[in-house]
């Protein structure tokens, strides 16, 4: 392709909400044949709600929320946002936890009114030997079946709750799906969250592929892995923890609306945050350079 003709790409890209790093981008992007998508923040909304409040036998809702509200309140993730603006509205102001520790892909514990509390995956409150009893237990499959994140609290060497939060499908998702299928490329759902939350989010926008319950850190493996089938690999995140997989990926894309760190890593930033423009970009650079060629 001549450099002219990959400049026109380029400024075309700008007029699509595309962002494209340098016209050299536009060559690996020809090639792609699979669409690793981050779920939370990329195919869902990534905005939670705190939907579900499910306190243990004989736990006070109110000192649950207080409690793990207050913990959340220090964590940046989208589901400890939830939580904590939800408990805020139900319980007024939570106090400052007097330590705080994140476990990234899993979850937060810290000390909060002098009480050891551990929120976050059934797993981590495992490593503090914490066990969900069979009603929460069945509060959780219950709401994970429905496609809702379902969280753990636990404080004072036992489980005490779950806390369900939803997030939504982005409304152009199933859209953005349809036309990368359409282009014959393979989408794939890759998330930290669990398999049945990931299945239930991925049946409706139609992928059939998931990857489910990955450690942000091992993300950057599924796409080398992918690499070492042959395929020829796209990643389309958002967070923070997206950043190395970007990179590694024949093709990175960030959503506008994610992190600068997101967006630093990737080839190509999709700025209004819409996923279908991940598709009119590997369209956009099969047309400039399938037209020269
Ligand atoms: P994703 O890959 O979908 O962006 P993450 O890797 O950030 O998700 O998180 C994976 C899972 O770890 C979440 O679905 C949740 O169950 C748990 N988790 C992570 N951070 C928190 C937190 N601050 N509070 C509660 N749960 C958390
Ligand atoms: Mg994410």
């Amino acid at each position: 392709a001549t450099p002219t003709a990959l400049l026109v790409g380029t400024g075309r890209g700008a007029q699509l909400g595309i962002l494209i790093k340098g016209p050299e981008v536009l060559e690996s992007t020809r090639k792609v044949d699979t669409v690793v998508l981050d779920k939370t923040g990329t195919v869902t909304t990534g905005k939670m709600t705190l939907a579900e409040v499910i306190p243990a036998a004989g736990v006070d809702r109110t000192e649950l929320l207080r409690l793990a509200g207050a913990l959340e309140n220090a964590s940046e993730h989208p589901i400890a946002q939830a939580i904590a603006k939800g408990a805020t509205q139900e319980v007024g102001d939570l106090p400052d936890p007097e330590d705080f520790t994140n476990v990234e892909g899993k979850g937060v514990h810290g000390i909060v009114d002098g009480r050891g509390v551990v929120v976050g995956r059934e797993s981590l409150l495992a490593d503090w030997s914490q066990h969900l009893n069979p009603d929460l237990a069945e509060a959780k499959a219950r709401a994970e079946a429905q496609g809702k994140t379902a969280v753990a609290v636990g404080w004072d060497g036992h489980a005490r709750g779950v806390l369900v939060v939803a997030d939504t499908v982005k409304p152009t998702s199933t859209e953005a799906i349809r036309r990368l299928k359409s282009l014959g490329l393979t989408p794939v759902l890759l998330t930290g969250d669990n398999q049945t939350v990931a299945e239930q989010i991925a049946v409706e926008v139609g992928i059939e592929n998931v990857i489910a319950e990955v450690l942000p850190k091992d993300k950057v493996d599924v796409i080398s892995q992918l690499q070492t089938e042959g395929k020829v690999v796209a990643m389309v995140g958002d967070g923070v923890n997206d950043a190395p997989a970007l990179a590694q990926a024949d093709l990175g894309l960030a959503m506008g609306t994610g992190t600068d760190v997101a967006i630093e890593a990737a080839d190509i930033t999709l700025v209004r945050g819409d996923l279908r423009s991940a598709a009119d970009a590997i369209r956009l650079s099969r047309r400039t350079l399938g037209t020269i060629k």
